[in-house]
Parts: C-alpha cells; sequence; structure tokens
C-alpha cells in the first residue's frame, strides 16, 4: 500500500498499486487548492 500527504493541502491520498497512486498524485496537483483544510485563506490567485 503506497501512500501519499499533499504537501500543499495536507489531503492523505493512499492506493494498493503505486503507479496508479503516481497518477491520482498527477491528477490531484492539477485540482489542488492548496488550502490546508479551511483553516488557512488561499494566499494568492493567478
Ligand atoms: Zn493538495
Amino acid at each position: 500500500m503506497a501512500e501519499f500527504i499533499c504537501p500543499d493541502c495536507g489531503k492523505k491520498m493512499y492506493h494498493e498499486n503505486e503507479t496508479t497512486l503516481e497518477i491520482e498524485k498527477g491528477v490531484h496537483k492539477k485540482f489542488c487548492s492548496k488550502k490546508p483544510g479551511d483553516t488557512q485563506s488561499y494566499m494568492h490567485k493567478t
């Protein structure tokens, strides 16, 4: 079981297949809100 915690938003992802996790990481990075929880407002857009 491979797992990954997004350094930007702290979301934890895991998958039994490491290759699939790599793909999911790539997808997440595109859509990541880069917001750790909702305690902090976004820094700067664009
Ligand atoms: Zn993220």
